[in-house]
C-alpha cells in the first residue's frame, strides 16, 4: 500500500512529499480509510507508530475539501500535555504547509503574552486548534473560542488524558462542541474507563488495535551468560557446532565491529565487517556477497538490523546486548523471516543483565538463559540475578532452559510482565522520528507560541 492509494487532495501529496513520508505505517493503513468514511474510530496505538499522522491525514484531507470560507474552527484535537500538543501542531504545519490551512496551538503554563497570542490567532482563525484540556475550557468559559462549526474531534493519548484526571474536563468541552461531528479515540491502553468515555462520546465506533511488536514466532531466542574473555571462545564453539548458513553478529560500535571483524577472521572464519566508514561500493559489495552466499558472516553496527533484508540468515548473534529494547526486536528479526525459523542468541555480561530485563518486558517473556558448555573449559558466566529482571518478571520463554540455569534462581510462578509494553508494531520506526522540518512560511494561523521546551500542562 502507498499513500497514492487514498487519493489525497494533491497539496497534502506534496505535504507527504516533503515530509518524506513515503508508506503508511500500518495505523495509518487501517484508520485512514475508516476517518475518510466519516466514521467514527477508536484506535488504540502507541506514539511512534505514526499515529498522529493517521488522523491529521484524512482530516486536512477533508478540511481541503470545503469551500476556504468553511474551514474556520472545523477541527479540535485534544492531547494531555503542551509537549504533545506543540508535536502535533508542527505536523499539522509540515503536512499542511502547501494547502494554506492553519493551525493553532492553546495549553496552559507560559506567560500572559502566550496566552495573549493565543487568543489573537483564535479570534483571527485557525481551522485545527490543538489543545490542552485546562486551557482550552478557560478559553471556552470565556466565550473567545467558538466549536458550532466544529466537525472533528481527537482525543489523543486519551488514556494518559484519564490518568491526568481530565475526565470530567473532557465531557464539560465536549458540552460546547456540536452533536453531530466525526469522533475519534486514540489511546495506548483501553482501560474500562476509556471504553466508558467512548461509548459516552463515540457514535458506532470502528476499532483498529496495532498490536505489540513480538518477535516473529520462529526464532529460537537463547541467551548465554558470559563475561567479556569468555565471548569469543563461545562464539569460536558456537559457530563450529552449529550449521549454519548465514550469519549475522551485532555490537553496539562501529569501532568493537572492526575489532571482532580481525578476531573472527583470526579464528578461521570468513566475515566482514559493515560500517559506515566503508564506502558505498563496498558496502554494495558486501551485502551482494552476503546475499550470494559467498560471505557467510557479517557483522555489523544496529544500522544493520533495520536495513537489510536477506532471506536465509538462519543465525544472529548479540555480542551484547543492544541499548534499546526495540533494537533487539530488529536484530533478531534479521533471521527467521517469510516464516522461516532462525536461531538468535545473545551474550550478557553482568551489565548488559538489566538492559536485558528491559528487552525481556517489551517483548512479554523470559528467554532461556543457558549456561556456558563445560566442554569449552571457560568456568561460570556473571550468573543470573533476579533482581536485575523487571518487576513482575516475565514468564519462562520458548524453548526452556537448556540444562541446569547457571544462577541459583527459579522463576516459576512469576507474574506475567505488563502487556502494554511501551512499544507498538509500526513496521519500521518511521524515519525522520523527532526531525521535524524546519517552516519559515508566515501563516495566517498566527504564532506558534511556546516554542522551546515548555512544561506539561
Ligand atoms: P507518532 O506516532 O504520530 O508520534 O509518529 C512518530 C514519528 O513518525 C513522527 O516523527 C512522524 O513524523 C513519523 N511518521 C509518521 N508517519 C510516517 C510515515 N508514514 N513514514 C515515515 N515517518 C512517519
Amino acid at each position: 500500500m502507498t499513500f497514492d492509494d487514498f487519493e489525497f487532495e494533491p497539496r497534502l501529496a506534496d505535504g507527504l512529499d516533503a515530509m518524506g513520508f513515503t508508506k503508511p505505517t500500518p495505523i495509518q493503513a487501517q484508520a485512514i480509510p475508516i476517518i475518510l468514511q466519516d466514521r467514527d474510530l477508536i484506535a488504540c496505538a502507541q506514539t511512534g507508530t505514526g499515529k498522529t499522522a493517521a488522523y491529521l491525514l484524512p482530516i486536512l484531507h477533508k478540511v481541503l475539501l470545503l469551500p476556504e470560507e468553511q474551514r474556520h474552527l472545523t477541527t479540535l484535537v485534544i492531547a494531555p500535555t503542551r509537549e504533545l500538543a506543540v508535536q502535533i501542531d508542527q505536523q499539522v504545519e509540515g503536512l499542511a504547509y502547501f494547502t494554506g490551512i492553519s493551525s493553532a496551538p492553546v495549553y496552559g503554563g507560559g506567560s500572559g503574552v502566550t496566552w495573549g497570542q493565543q487568543q489573537k490567532a483564535l479570534v483571527e482563525g485557525s481551522d485545527i486548534v490543538v489543545a490542552t484540556p485546562g486551557r482550552l475550557i478557560a478559553l471556552l468559559q470565556m466565550k473567545s473560542i467558538n466549536f458550532s462549526h466544529l466537525k472533528h474531534l481527537v482525543l489523543d493519548e486519551a488514556d494518559r488524558m484519564l490518568d491526568m484526571g481530565f475526565y470530567d474536563d473532557i465531557l464539560r468541552i465536549i458540552g460546547y462542541l456540536p452533536k453531530q461531528r466525526q469522533t475519534l479515540l486514540f489511546s495506548a491502553t483501553m482501560p474500562p474507563k476509556i471504553r466508558k468515555l467512548a461509548s459516552t462520546i463515540l457514535q458506532e465506533p470502528e476499532q483498529i488495535t496495532i498490536a505489540i511488536s513480538k518477535p516473529a514466532e520462529g526464532i529460537l531466542q537463547q541467551v548465554y551468560l558470559a563475561n567479556d574473555p569468555q565471548k569469543l571462545p563461545l562464539l569460536k564453539h558456537i559457530l563450529k557446532t552449529g550449521d549454519y548458513g548465514s550469519v549475522i553478529i551485532f555490537s553496539s560500535t562501529k569501532d568493537h565491529v572492526k575489532q571482532l571483524e580481525r578476531e573472527i577472521t583470526r579464528l578461521g572464519f570468513k566475515a566482514k565487517a559493515f560500517h559506515s566508514d566503508l564506502e558505498q561500493p563496498e558496502r554494495d559489495a558486501l551485502m551482494r556477497d552476503f546475499k550470494n552466499k559467498q560471505l557467510p558472516i557479517l557483522i555489523g553496527t544496529d544500522i544493520l538490523s533495520r536495513g537489510i533484508d536477506v532471506d536465509g540468515i538462519s543465525l544472529v548473534v548479540n555480542f551484547n546486548a543492544p541499548h534499546d529494547p526495540e533494537d533487539y526486536v530488529h536484530r533478531i528479526g534479521r533471521t527467521a523471516r517469510a516464516e522461516n525459523t532462525g536461531t538468535a542468541i545473545t551474550f550478557i555480561n553482568e551489565r548488559d543483565q538489566r538492559k536485558f530485563a528491559s528487552i525481556e518486558r517489551l517483548i512479554g517473556r523470559e528467554v532461556a538463559k543457558l549456561p556456558l558448555p563445560e566442554a569449552l573449559g571457560l568456568g561460570q558466566g556473571p550468573g543470573y540475578h533476579p533482581d536485575r529482571r523487571p518487576a513482575g518478571g516475565p514468564e519462562r520463554g520458548r524453548g526452556g532452559p537448556r540444562g541446569k540455569r547457571p544462577g541459583p534462581k527459579s522463576h516459576e510462578g512469576a507474574a506475567k510482565p505488563p502487556v502494554d509494553a511501551p512499544h507498538a508494531e509500526a513496521g519500521p520506526k518511521p524515519p525522520g522520528t523527532g526531525k521535524k522540518r524546519k517552516r519559515s512560511r508566515g501563516r495566517s494561523g498566527g504564532p506558534k507560541a511556546g516554542n522551546g521546551t515548555p512544561p506539561t500542562e
